[in-house]
């Protein structure tokens, strides 16, 4: 289990992009891995993260992540 609670639903990271909570749904890049949607504050936008990338996921966007 993720140390620092960055699953949990309404989590924000570092880079400011909020965890909405998980699609219930296997990552289709990383084995053992459960598909989250991170949310955007400044573009209003929604993404998709692995669990593990939750913590230090970047805006597709605006931070080229
Ligand atoms: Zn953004």
């Amino acid at each position: 289990m993720a140390g620092k609670g960055w699953t949990n639903r309404g989590s924000n990271n570092h880079n400011g992009q909020i965890n909405l909570g998980s699609t219930m749904r296997p990552s289709s890049t990383y084995a053992n891995q459960i598909a989250y949607v991170m949310h955007c504050p400044k573009c209003v936008c929604n993404n998709g993260a692995n669990g593990c990338d939750i913590h230090d996921r970047l805006c597709p966007y605006h931070q080229g992540g």
